[in-house]
């Protein structure tokens, strides 16, 4: 047992055990935990902690070393080591070893250094041998020499290693357990060369001097590059500091009586309540880490040793109960006698998050709203959209597999062959091949591959982009603006900074994280709220608390279909031009741009794509039956829906040189050939002279939204009559459709008018049997000004705020494009908190908040939704939550999360 011992000081630099109110802050998680298991007393190895803000000041100037107060200090602490494990550090006749362990606020695992059987040197290694046996004392000198040489002298560890399997080659030995006293001497001997070679003097011999730079190297590992990554990507305070944990040795690597372990107190992968781990007889904890010898599980632990077994569970029990929270605990047995050195909060899959705050609830140790508040929207996220294993993650970032990071542009995670084109990655998707489809970026035409690949990757776009947009309401993961990304499609290759792609290649993208690596993963696939214990009670207790409504963005029947399956109890934006995305459609749809009014194809051009969009609108109203869906008039950005210029141009050309005959020889074309040649180059001719007609110098502010509907009414009116007859035929067969008609990119009120009109004329013409309600989006920002919104307001029953086009137009930032080169400067440089395009920027925030209230001044009731991009995302929801909204509108497999996150809203109020 450890002894009580207060601090001398009054500011302590070292925490010895027994202060009542332990700081994580200060003592970082690892001490905290031995803090708090000795004053449960439960039988923790004698130990103190130099705190964090020591290593805070150390890392300010580390030139200076440690603080002479602290080395004083330290050795104070010892002495209560020392008095508690009856030995004594340095000492020849009875040494005491120690750990130095590094510990941070938030775990970090693996990420900084730690030092064990420190203590170790030519003299007390005899004593050791005399009383634990000269196998043992050898065996754990190597491994100090090996482990301080790496850590503290920044020795190459690769050096060690080599120098022991030649060893163990030279004498023919295959396992570590097969060398002898012999072999064990000369890899001492051997290790402490290479100290000796690699700094120009001796291992270190001196205990106090070992103690010493072994403290300075676990502040130093605060700072490694691995633990800076760590940090940023887990958005890890830089400034926090680690802790410094000391503590007396205990060997799990004496005999079959010892041991040592890992237990988590409820399974962390499947969240079930039972124990979960493992250990290793005879071993020292880096060999359950490393993986070198097959452990056992716990379950085994119960036969081998039943009285430890009972002994952990009850401390499991009992730590688990304390902190509320499944722990992960580590333990060493030490000739059958059972030592914790480590608990902490157990890290967990996103299933068993939800599973164990679920059983939480059951069990009564918490509120249903505490359950809600322990999960997040991410946790929920991840359930439906596969993921790489994190392990092999990890392990392909220190592979170097890491090929570069663009924008998390739809989640999920996905591996397949680079394609560099649309039409290829549709034929080898329907072949069954896994493809990744890379393209500058993406429009119209790109579609149907973009449905057809696994994973998206773009170099250009943002969070709002077509790409993104597409990608994330069809499911498919995208990682999208990944800059780095070099095109020579000519040569059939792309170069990822420095690195060549071909056509063909593994590749893998992480669209949860941004991330691109070279080769593939293994995935873990999705899963249905219903197969996720406990997820379909906590989503409808989340339901019950939440104010704001979960609708869903879809363009299909079956997009509906699955947000329905989510909780989506409406659909707030059906972007109408999303229903010509297939190759046939496309065409339809790009004739009728194309093709001018006087034509007479157009009359017939119009009543196809009426037809069209008929069915659509029934497909998706019969899947929402009884539930508002909004179906917003067509609002192309021509530039996504026309063919591209350059394309043309080349395809021009490329007829133009076809010189080749039926038998593949370069010839004069026959009369035959000639003259279809020439009609195709007509007809290119033709669309290019039309597509140069209506390209714009900035598409996304010109001739789409309302202003299309302003040019050519009669879109417009086919589409408010497709609506109307959809719905009636619905309502006729006995359903209950809820549709909506919105217009987009409303300037003011005058212009609604026009577009109001129309809609009540034709409701009237149609004679239709269903209320059909009328609205705008809000999205440009002299609509969302104060004085004409509370116009807008008295022409419509809902506006929808569409924060792309909203955020793009007040920030005066292209959707498409500012995530490659603008955003991420500006977040480095502090100029944005974070991305516009995901979290709301608080000055379209500001403007949406006047629009909100002017909105209510003037109507009340008047229904507000968002269903731009940012609807998903939850520190936005939490600002719909508080300006009061009525719903968010969202791709169908954030429905899930969204669910969550507006609960979350409530209960942060
Ligand atoms: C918006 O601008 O926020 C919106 C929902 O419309 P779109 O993304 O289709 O322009
Ligand atoms: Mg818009």
């Amino acid at each position: 047992m450890t002894i009580e011992v207060q601090t001398p000081t009054e500011n302590p630099r070292v925490h010895l055990p027994g202060d009542p109110n332990p700081s994580k802050d200060i003592l970082g998680g690892k001490g905290y935990g031995l803090a708090v298991m000795h004053q449960l007393k439960l039988p923790v190895p004698a130990f103190f902690t130099i705190g964090t803000d020591v290593c805070r000041k150390y890392l300010e100037n580390p030139e200076q070393g440690l603080p002479e107060e602290l080395q004083t200090e330290v050795l104070n602490a010892l002495r209560t080591i020392e008095e508690s494990a009856k030995k004594k550090f340095g000492d020849p006749n009875n040494p005491l070893l120690v750990s130095v362990r590094s510990g941070a606020k938030d775990s970090m695992p693996g990420m900084m250094d730690t030092v064990l059987n420190l203590g170790l040197n030519d003299d007390t290694v005899k004593e050791i041998a005399k009383k634990m046996g000269d196998r043992f004392a050898l065996d754990t000198y190597r491994r100090f020499i090996q482990l301080y040489g790496s850590v503290v002298l920044n020795i190459d560890k690769e050096q060690f290693s080599k120098r022991f399997d030649e060893i163990k080659k030279e004498n023919g030995i295959s396992e570590d357990s097969g060398l002898g006293l012999a072999e064990l001497t000369q890899v001492v001997v051997d290790f402490k060369t290479i100290v000796n070679d690699s700094t120009g003097v001796p291992f270190p011999q001196d205990a106090n001097v070992q103690l010493e730079e072994a403290i300075k190297a676990v502040f130093n590992s605060w700072d490694s590059e691995r633990a800076i990554r760590y940090r940023k990507e887990n958005k890890i305070d830089n400034n926090l500091g680690t802790a410094v944990n000391i503590q007396e040795m205990k060997f799990g690597n004496i005999d079959e009586g010892s041991g040592t372990g890992v237990l988590f107190t409820r399974n962390p992968n499947t969240g079930e309540n039972e124990l979960y781990g493992n250990f290793l007889q005879n071993a020292q904890g880096e060999d359950v880490v490393a993986g070198i010898r097959n452990t056992l599980s716990i379950e085994d632990l119960k036969s081998l040793m039943p009285d430890i077994y009972e002994q952990l569970k009850g401390f499991a029990e009992l730590l688990e109960a304390h902190f509320g929270d499944p722990q992960d605990i580590e333990f060493t047995i030490q000739n059958g006698e059972l030592f914790l050195l480590q608990t902490r909060s157990a890290k967990r899959s996103a299933k068993a998050a939800v599973r164990i705050a679920h059983s939480y609830v059951e069990e009564m140790r918490i509120t249903r709203e505490q359950a809600i508040s322990r999960l997040t929207p991410q946790h929920i996220n991840q359930l439906f959209h596969p993921m790489f294993d994190p392990e092999e993650m990890e392990k392909a970032k220190n592979e170097g597999r890491l090929l570069t990071t663009g924008t998390a542009g739809s989640p999920g995670a996905a591996t397949g062959i680079a394609v560099f084109d649309s039409k290829t990655a549709e034929m080898l998707a329907a072949q069954g091949i896994d493809v990744i489809l890379i393209r500058d970026f993406t429009e119209a035409e790109d579609v149907s591959g973009m449905y057809a690949s696994k994973g998206i990757l773009t170099a250009r776009g943002g969070p709002s982009s077509h790409a993104a947009v597409v990608a994330r309401g069809h499911g498919t993961p995208a990682v999208i603006g990944a800059s780095d990304i070099e095109f020579d499609e000519n040569m059939g290759v792309i170069r990822i900074n420095g690195k060549e792609i071909k056509q063909g290649d593994k590749i893998s993208i992480d669209g949860s994280t941004g991330e691109v690596f070279l080769g593939d993963f293994k995935l873990i696939l999705p899963d249905k709220i219903s197969n996720i214990h406990g997820l379909t009670d906590i989503l409808s207790w989340a339901d019950k608390i939440a104010r704001l409504k979960v609708w869903t963005n879809a363009d299909t029947p079956s997009d509906s279909r699955r947000a329905r399956d989510f909780g989506a109890i409406g659909v707030g934006l059906d972007r109408s031009e999303h229903m010509f995305f297939d190759d046939a459609r496309l065409k339809v749809f790009r004739d009728l741009i194309l093709t001018p009014r006087e034509d007479n194809r157009y009359q017939s051009l119009l009543e196809e794509i009426k037809e069209i969009q008929r069915s659509d609108f029934e497909g998706i109203l019969k899947e929402m039956d009884g539930f508002p869906v909004v179906i917003r008039l067509l609002d192309p950005p021509l530039h996504e829906f026309l063919p591209n210029q350059i394309d043309l141009i080349a395809e021009i050309a490329k007829l133009k040189e076809q010189r080749r005959n039926k038998q593949g020889r370069f010839a004069s074309l026959s009369e035959e050939e000639r003259v279809e040649r020439d009609s195709k180059v007509k007809q290119a001719q033709e669309l290019l002279d039309a597509v140069v007609q209506l390209a714009e110098t900035n598409p996304m502010l010109g001739l789409r939204g309302a202003r299309l509907g302003i040019s050519r009414p009669e879109i417009y009116d086919i589409q408010i009559r497709a609506v109307l007859e959809a719905a009636s035929k619905l309502k006729k067969e006995g359903s209950n459709p809820k549709p909506k008609i919105m217009i987009p990119l409303i300037t003011g009120a005058r212009e609604l008018e026009v577009f109001k009109k129309r809609f009540e004329t034709i409701s009237k013409e149609t004679g239709a049997n269903v209320e059909c309600k009328f609205g705008s989006m809000i999205e440009v920002p002299s609509a969302a000004s104060a004085s004409e919104i509370s116009k807008i307001v008295g022409l419509v029953d809902f506006i929808s705020f569409g924060t792309n086009d909203l955020t793009q137009l007040i920030l005066g930032l292209s959707r498409d494009d500012a995530a490659r080169k603008i955003t991420p400067e500006y977040i480095e440089m502090g100029l944005f908190d974070e991305d516009p395009f995901v979290t709301l920027h608080p000055d379209v925030k500001n403007a949406i908040q006047i629009a909100v209230e002017a909105a209510r001044a003037v109507k009340p009731d008047i229904e507000i939704g968002i269903c731009g991009e940012h609807g998903a995302d939850p520190a936005s929801i939490k600002f719909f939550n508080d300006v009061g909204f009525d719903y968010i509108s969202l791709s169908p497999y954030s429905v899930p999360s969204s669910r969550l996150a507006t609960a979350q809203a409530v209960l942060a109020l």
